[in-house]
């Protein structure tokens, strides 16, 4: 119900409570009417009551004082008149009853304080009193009404007259009250129904403009509309509250889209900036794609460039040493001498920086490769132990090589490359050390099946590095601090290439240092431990022992296509006791090794008809089938480009000879392919090692050298004798003319190949007889034939070349 109630409109709200409120007043006000009414009335009958009964005892007084019960029952019946009046009593002082009335269809027995009937009926004066009091009660409407009055003659109470009315004419009287009353009820309810539903639009009006605006603003958001004020009452606050609140948010909506098309805007800007960005991004990727190949081309080009410089620096540089080295066998006196192995100790010098170059730009190029083999660890430990142990011992350090016994002799390594990085840090220590001791050693840190990991430590008791400079020594050109440099030399290049050179074999480089106490490098590597020396394996350096002269008892064949290179070739190696056959191009190799008997063979790449590649392939397929055994090839290439020993590796050569090459190359090269073949002799005293170990670097600073037109000493340096380089000189003077005139031909007639092969030729001789002018310019010439579309100034080109023999036959003829 009050669910219901509450679900109206307050229209009807207000309507039920208006009409509520003033029908319960009205009821409230008649029910006050008709109780006043009411016991007006009843009062009034009352009286009358009482009026009546007393006349009544005043016409009986006589009768009761003659106790005339009939004359009193005679003045009674005269009541009748009154038709209200329903009994009529005269009551004896004892109670008893003298006469009564009663009204056709009532009784006395309807009279509750009478008891008995007849001539013994009494009053019961107690219940006469009660019945008095109650009838006397305003608002008992409908019971009886009594009137009661003594009966007095001379001053004495004879009895009392009763008499009792029904409440008919109470009813009668009040009913015309309760008409009108209802009808003043009704009309003021009407007037109050008129006048709620006229004033509760007053509440409800604005009340209900309030709630359309709201459902327009949340339906529609139209937050422009306003609610309509119509006073300052609490309404008028709310339609102010509200319209307020709209203003506030039509703002806060119109910020926020002003936000928003700022916004757009920003948005709009920023991707249009992006695109422009995305665009000059895209251009800078080019760019940068570009630059990247004009550098990864510039490197190229530089490690092309080193190599190539490598080879021309070093050729000129065997040639300063070798000269050194006769000069300092010619009986220099003692000055003359200082100076002489000052120039040598420089020569080497730059040797060595020249080959750590030239290795830090390999690694740097990513040209370096590995060449795994069998080779004995503890010897070569050893060896650079040695190598080191007389200028540690002039500085009285002791020298010590550790090796646990868990350490494999023999793996499978790069020796060249673990030497390197061996006697890099021995080297260091025993540089920086200069007193106590430099130790090496070797230990196994874990074992698999065939894979050791071994950590080799080369511990001292220098100078120690600064904390500071520990993080930099292996960063390259990067030394502990300058006055290093003063004093001992370096490059700051060997600890960045042994790094990379652990590295690149898969294992891990360090130090551990205390300034003023001393160092401990280590390197980790897991390598192939092998059961014992397999055949073949390089010989550590151990085996060619300084004081003696080595020679070999081999059979071996050469294949060059170039007259010259012949005579050197044969020259060099019968000086290394080896007895030689020579064949002029790969077809004739091929036949010459399937007739057997040679110990190895030296192969040229470049030869006409069949190349040294071809000639190799075939050999092997031969040997493959019937042939007896695998004999070595050792390719001989004029080209120090990197990459080549890998081209000569994969057609089936064994080793790599660049030319020009000394004896001593020649030397390890045999020593390498043919332990079995080397026989000993002593040396004369004084004389240095046969195969000297390939020494290092090292420079001084001045011009960048000029290619000689012809070098002699280089060339003497190679052949050992001066007689044959009169020889060879001559041999190539009648070789090359020949070439020069096929080359010339070739040229006239745009035959490509012929210019390729006739330049390769020349080339080649050039290099054997120390031509350097030469052999460029005809190196220019290959490299142009070879890329074919570049044939613009070879005529030129062919000039130079014939000026630069010109020059060279010149200074051959020139007295030595
Ligand atoms: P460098 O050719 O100059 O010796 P390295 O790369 O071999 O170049 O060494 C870099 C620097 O590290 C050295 O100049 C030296 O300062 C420091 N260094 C290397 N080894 C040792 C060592 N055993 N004791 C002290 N300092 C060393």
């Amino acid at each position: 119900m009050l669910r219901r109630f509450r679900d109206l409109s307050i229209r009807r709200k207000l309507l039920a409570i208006l009409l509520l409120t003033s029908a319960v007043g009205l009821a409230l006000v008649s029910t006050a009417f008709v109780i006043t009414e009411a016991t007006g009335f009843r009062s009034g009958m009352q009286t009358e009551l009482s009026a009546l009964a007393e006349i009544v005892g005043s016409n009986s007084s006589a009768a009761v004082a003659f106790n005339d019960r009939k004359s009193a029952a005679d003045t009674l019946a005269a009541l009748r008149a009154k038709p209200y009046i329903l009994t009529a009593l005269v009551v004896l002082k004892d109670h008893t009853l003298f006469a009564s009335y009663v009204a056709p269809g009532a009784t006395l027995q309807h009279l509750g304080f009478v008891d008995g009937s007849g001539e013994r009926a009494r009053v019961d004066d107690r219940k006469l009193r009660v019945e008095l009091a109650r009838a006397s009660f305003p608002l008992a409407f409908g019971g009886h009404i009594l009137g009661i009055s003594p009966i007095i003659l001379d001053g004495q109470q004879l009895g009392t007259v009763v008499i009792q009315s029904d409440a008919t004419e109470l009813k009668h009287r009040l009913k015309p009250f309760f008409l009108m009353l209802a009808g003043v009820l009704l009309g003021a309810l009407s007037l109050g129904y008129f006048l709620a539903a006229k004033l509760q639009r007053i509440i409800s009006e604005p009340i209900s403009h309030l709630a359309q605006v709201m459902k327009a603003v949340s339906t529609d958001k139209s937050y422009y509309l306003r609610a309509r004020k119509q006073g300052n009452d609490e309404l008028g606050m709310l339609m102010d509250g509200f319209n307020e609140m709209l203003v506030q948010i039509q703002e806060r909506d119109q910020k926020l889209e002003a936000h928003r098309i700022e916004l757009e805007e920003v948005v709009q800007r920023r991707t249009h900036e992006l695109s422009a960005a995305n665009r000059e991004l895209s251009q800078t990727v080019a760019e940068l794609r570009f630059s990247k190949d004009a550098a990864e081309a510039a490197s190229l080009a530089k490690s092309q460039f080193l190599a190539n410089m490598s080879h021309e620096i070093r050729t000129p540089m065997n040639g300063v040493l070798g000269m050194v080295s006769v000069l300092l066998e010619s009986g220099l006196d003692g000055e003359q001498r200082c100076f002489a192995e000052a120039v040598r100790n420089s020569g080497e010098s730059l040797l060595c920086i020249i080959n750590d170059i030239l290795d830090f730009s390999k690694i740097e190029a990513g040209r370096m490769h590995l060449d795994p083999a069998p080779m004995d660890l503890h010897g070569t430990m050893a060896e650079v132990l040695e190598m080191f142990g007389a200028g540690a011992r002039s500085k009285g350090v002791g020298m010590e090589c550790r090796i646990a016994p868990d350490v494999p002799r023999y793996v499978e390594a790069d020796l060249v490359r673990l030497r390197q990085i061996v006697v890099n840090l021995v080297g260091n220590a025993v540089k920086f050390t200069s007193r106590g001791e430099v130790q090496l050693r070797a230990f196994r840190l874990e074992e698999r099946g065939e894979e050791r990991v071994l950590r080799f430590e080369v511990v001292d008791t220098g100078i120690g590095i600064r904390p500071e400079a520990l993080a930099h020594i292996f960063d390259s050109f990067t030394q502990a601090d300058y006055s290093t440099t003063r004093s001992f030399g370096g490059t700051g290049l060997g600890l960045a290439i042994a790094r990379q050179l652990v590295e690149l074999m898969g294992g891990e480089l360090g130090v551990v240092s205390e300034f003023g106490a001393g160092s401990t490098f280590w390197f980790t590597l897991r390598l192939k431990a092998l059961a014992e020396a397999p055949e073949g394996m390089a010989l550590s350096q151990r085996q060619p022992v300084s004081q003696h002269k080595v020679r070999f008892a081999a059979n071996l064949l050469v294949a060059e296509d170039n007259p010259v290179n012949q005579d050197v070739v044969r020259h060099m190696l019968g000086r290394l006791g080896c007895s030689v056959q020579i064949v002029d191009n790969g077809a004739e190799a091929l036949n010459a090794a399937r007739g057997g008997g040679f110990d190895l063979i030296f192969m040229d790449c470049q030869m006409p008809q069949v190349d040294g590649f071809t000639a190799t392939r075939k050999i092997r397929e031969w040997e493959a089938g019937e042939g007896p055994g695998r004999v070595p090839i050792v390719a001989l290439t004029a080209n120090a480009i990197t990459g080549d020993r890998e081209i000569c590796l994969a057609a089936g050569m064994d080793d790599y000879l660049s030319k020009p090459f000394g004896s001593e190359q020649l030397c390890a090269v045999l020593q390498r392919w043919l332990p079995g073949k080397m026989v000993e002799e002593e040396a004369p005293r004084g004389e240095t090692a046969a195969c000297p170990v390939e020494s290092a670097p090292a420079g001084e600073e001045g011009d960048p050298p000029q290619p000689p037109v012809f070098d002699r000493a280089g060339l003497l340096y190679r052949v050992g004798d001066p007689e044959f380089v009169g020889i060879f000189v001559e041999k190539y003077l009648a070789s090359t003319e020949q070439l020069l005139g096929l080359l010339r031909q070739a040229i006239a007639d745009g035959d490509l190949d012929g210019m390729h092969l006739h330049s390769h030729s020349i080339k080649g001789a050039a290099a054997s007889i120390g031509a350097e002018v030469m052999r460029i310019i005809a190196f220019e010439m290959e490299k142009k034939a070879a890329q074919q579309e570049e044939l613009e100034g070879m005529t030129g080109l062919y000039q130079d070349l014939e000026e630069a023999f010109a020059e060279f036959r010149r200074e051959a003829a020139q007295p030595k």
